[in-house]
């Protein structure tokens, strides 16, 4: 990079923020200006630049710039390869090494001395994290990101360039790579048409969407995993924004603090942090002439699961979001059309909102010039505290380690010995990839009455981490906060339940009893961990009570072993198999050994097959129905699905008049998605639809015809199976015709839920408890009793069936303590209800959850519920074995 000298007149120039977005920056020689790479000025109307042009401008800019270093991060779910760009000072950048060594020290050394604490505080940088546009139709921060990094680079303001001495700037450039490639040429597809501006007919990502933002404590998708390393594992910045956008007739800008209720577990002192960097971004954006910018509103502080959860690893976490356009076409907003949200009671002068925007035309270079003045805030603003923030980084750290040895709970114990082995190993594996420190009981002891044995897994409360042990171990209390003393509580942003032992069917002990000599017997736990060893046999039995035995009868399945599953209880090693269990025959022992890893389950060895009761299985021919209309709750079961292999086809609504469903499917799957989106293709009610922002094409659902063609399938012999709100589809009047002869039936279920709603039942997503039927084909493997992810409808209620029709309840709601995790309102209108249902039509059947067995990917206790139905031996297939 070649030395450069600007004149002193220049220097005032440049910083100065005029209305349009880069003439102002004086060209730099040799480094590219936006407009010169992607031949417009990126934030002008009806122009978007794809993922590609972005890596390709940072990448000139890293060539060019002793100030940027592009690295690579990761992957995203589809294989794009995933970066960040380091902006700093040339000083900093080319002492990453040392600096990123300081991060580590200040972010989990609690014993460093005061000497080497001072060096730290003088010596390290405040390292600034900025995530953009992980929601791939908000496209502004990661269009604005040349900009901001041009302009970071080329300014020669005193100020900006003192402020780059103390702050070294990490922007993910996309947090979403698939997503942003495809929201960009579905707009450019459209554009100039009368649909410009069209939602694109799919999840803007390999499989979750929207719903990348729910993903940050069970780290599913590669995407997540990648930026959650950087402060997990890798760089452990001190501040971190995620840069999202919002609805159009909102506030202009969401600064922080958030608003109530926040988290519980979370430092003071952090809180306070999110304050001052709020209040300056609200402070330097208005003085920059940017109106609507607004703070402690519409957004709470509660639930992780965001990009944000990095606040429960010490990180000053927080969020912008900026009022929308439509892609990149402006949109005029009358003044009658603005509103506010939550802690904002009116679109009026206040002191978290001191100067309104009046209306008008709205532009993707309005939210440029935000994304740009924010961003330079809170460089500024990490400077301006530069030492107190690295200080606060090492007291945090302290003051979690302490709370650890002074507040109960203690320790967090996991048995090794578990009923679901292959849970209990994913969660010790995520914990890890969490950054979490854990230990390895060395030898048996009591502990607080419980007897520990050798090998559990302990994870100590006095760690730095602390905040997030604590959070996803323990049960959760939705903490009630009110408007006004005795007025309406605020409700909940997101689900209120996210307990990893819960959710996973995992079995833990919360230890409020501190015991040192208890600590002496821990060991770290290693990488090379791993509880299960190697050289397994055939044939081998699978214990069904864990999951991955079901994806160990999946892979046997798919390479040709013959696999079957037990209809009587068998002991085999000493260990009791239930029924259920799976039977895998062949010769294969290299196969199977690579099962056993895949599946994280140890298989018994059986001696004699013969001797053991069981029932062939064959993989189902599975149709998964998918809308159109961003799926998430469709793609989080493909993810299910392709994480087990299990073999699917997808299919739309308004493909099933067209459907030979008997010829191509065993199994037709519906997750929850409402009534109206998979017969009409339009939201809102069947009676009532509304009109959404999709192409024609795509506003279509499977329509009455569809909806007869899947009935006779499943009068014929097929399966569905159907959760959530899909489940509405079937109830009412249904009629089937065959030649001349209509039949008109109606199921024996009813939906209650509307009712218990209007009667003030609330469940915003939550554990609650359920029993299960006994001794039956589709509860095997599952205990007595389990919690289940509820979010309040449909609420299940069956009736006396008339003809060839019939129902039994698989599960219930439990009379009480109902809830198990989470926030509810009148939950005792679900006592004994049913939530889990078999029903009989014709030759067929269909299995209908009120609730999502595979929330998220997030809820383990309850896939065996959707296992079995898509797995029943031949002998438990059909009604005989339904009892
Ligand atoms: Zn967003």
């Amino acid at each position: 990079m070649k030395k450069f000298r600007i004149p002193a007149l220049c220097l005032i120039l440049v910083f100065i923020i005029t209305g349009t977005l880069s003439a102002d920056l004086s060209a730099q020689p040799g480094i590219p200006k936006p407009e010169e790479h992607f031949g417009f000025v990126p934030g002008s109307d009806y122009m978007l630049f794809n993922y590609e042009e972005l890596i390709d401008y940072l990448m000139k800019l890293d060539k060019a710039s002793p100030m940027v270093r592009l690295v690579e991060n990761g992957q995203s779910p589809m294989g794009k390869k995933m970066y960040i760009a380091f902006i700093s000072s040339e000083k900093n950048i080319n002492n990453l090494d040392r600096l990123k060594e300081i991060n580590r020290e200040l972010a989990l050394n609690p014993n460093l001395p005061d000497a080497k604490r001072e060096e730290y505080f003088k010596d390290g940088k405040v390292f600034f994290l900025a995530t953009l546009s992980m929601h791939s139709t908000e496209v502004a921060p990661s269009q604005a990101a040349p900009l901001i990094a041009y302009k970071l680079v080329t300014s020669g303001d005193p100020l900006v360039r003192k402020y780059l001495d103390d702050v070294v700037y990490l922007m993910v450039p996309n947090h979403n790579p698939d997503g942003m490639d495809m929201v960009v040429e579905n707009y450019k597809k459209y554009k100039g048409t009368q649909y410009e501006g069209a939602s694109l007919p799919s999840v803007y990502h390999k499989y979750v969407g929207h719903d990348n933002n729910r993903d940050f404590v069970t780290l599913t998708q590669e995407d997540t995993r990648a930026i959650a390393r950087i402060y997990n594992l890798d760089w452990f910045p001190q501040v971190m924004i995620e840069k999202h956008q919002m609805g159009s007739t909102s506030i202009r800008y969401f600064v922080p603090p958030a608003t109530d209720p926040i988290a519980e577990n979370i430092d003071a002192e952090l809180w306070t942090w999110t304050g001052v960097f709020g209040t300056n971004m609200l402070r330097d954006l208005t003085n920059a002439g940017l109106p609507g910018v607004g703070q402690k509103t519409i957004y709470d502080d509660y639930w992780p699961g965001s990009t944000e959860t990095c606040i429960w690893k010490n990180v000053i976490g927080m969020l912008t979001e900026a009022a929308s356009v439509r892609d990149a076409s402006p949109v005029y907003i009358e003044p009658n059309e603005l509103q506010t949200g939550k802690g904002l009671s009116e679109y009026e002068k206040s002191i978290s909102f001191p100067l309104p925007w009046k209306g008008g035309w709205w532009r993707l270079g309005d939210i440029a010039k935000l994304e740009i003045e924010s961003t330079f805030s809170t460089i500024k603003t990490a400077s301006l505290y530069k030492n107190d923030i690295l200080k606060f980084r090492n007291d945090i750290c302290r003051r979690e380690v302490e709370k650890g040895k002074t507040e109960p709970p203690y320790y967090y114990v996991v048995p090794q010995d578990q009923a679901d082995q292959s849970e209990m190993i994913s969660l010790v594996e995520l914990m890890k990839e969490h950054g979490v420190n854990a230990f390895r009981l060395t030898e048996n002891y009591t502990l607080g009455g419980i007897n520990l044995k050798t090998g559990d897994i302990v994870y100590p409360l006095a760690q730095p981490f602390r905040a997030f042990v604590k959070e996803v171990m323990e049960k959760q209390d939705y903490p009630v906060r009110r408007f006004t003393p005795g007025g309406e509580i605020m409700r909940p942003y997101d689900v209120t339940s996210w307990s990893l032992p819960l959710h996973r069917g995992v079995l833990s002990h919360e230890i409020k009893t501190r015991d040192i000599s208890f600590e002496a017997k821990l060991k770290p736990l290693t990488g090379t961990w791993y509880p299960i060893g190697e050289g397994f046999k055939l044939p081998a039995l699978f214990p069904v009570t864990s999951n991955g035995s079901f994806k160990a009868a999946i892979l046997a399945m798919k390479n040709d072993l013959k696999v079957s599953r037990l209809t009587q209880e068998a002991t085999i090693n000493g260990r009791v198999c239930d029924k259920g269990s799976f039977l895998i025959q062949g010769s294969d022992n290299e196969l199977l050994n690579t099962i056993v890893k895949e599946s994280k389950t140890e298989p018994g060895y059986v001696q004699d097959p013969g001797k053991l009761a069981s029932a062939p299985v064959t993989l189902p021919r599975l149709a998964l129905v998918e809308t159109y209309f961003s799926d998430m709750d469709a793609g989080w079961t493909r993810y299910l699905f392709d994480s087990y292999q299990l073999p699917y086809t997808v299919l739309h609504p308004d493909e099933f008049e067209k459907t030979d469903f008997t010829g191509q499917f065993d199994v037709v799957i519906f997750p929850g998605t409402s009534k109206a989106l998979l017969m009409n293709g339009k939201p809102g009610s069947e009676t009532a639809p509304s009109m959404s922002n999709y192409h024609p094409d795509y506003q279509k659902g499977m329509g009455k015809k569809g909806l007869e063609k899947l009935l006779l399938f499943v009068n014929d012999g097929g399966k569905i199976i159907s959760w959530g709100q899909s489940t509405d589809l079937f109830t009412g009047m249904l009629e089937i015709t065959r030649g001349d002869a209509k039949e008109e039936f109606m199921l024996p279920f009813t939906n209650a839920g509307d009712q218990a709603r209007r009667d003030g039942l609330l469940v915003p997503g939550s554990l609650v408890r359920m029993q299960l039927k006994q001794d039956h084909p589709l509860t095997w493997g599952m205990p007595a009793e389990a919690g289940v992810f509820y979010r309040g409808n449909p609420l299940f209620n069956t009736s006396v069936p008339r003809f060839d029709m019939d129902r039994r309840v698989i599960g219930s709601f439990s009379e009480k303590d109902i809830l198990i995790s989470g926030y509810s309102e009148k939950e005792e209108k679900l006592s004994e209800m049913p939530a889990m249902i078999w029903i009989k039509k014709g030759k067929g059947e269909m299995i209908l959850y009120s609730f999502n067995p595979q929330f998220r990917a997030s809820t383990q206790a309850t896939y065996k519920l959707l296992f079995n139905a898509l797995f029943p031996s031949a002998e438990a297939n059909g009604s005989e074995g339904i009892n």
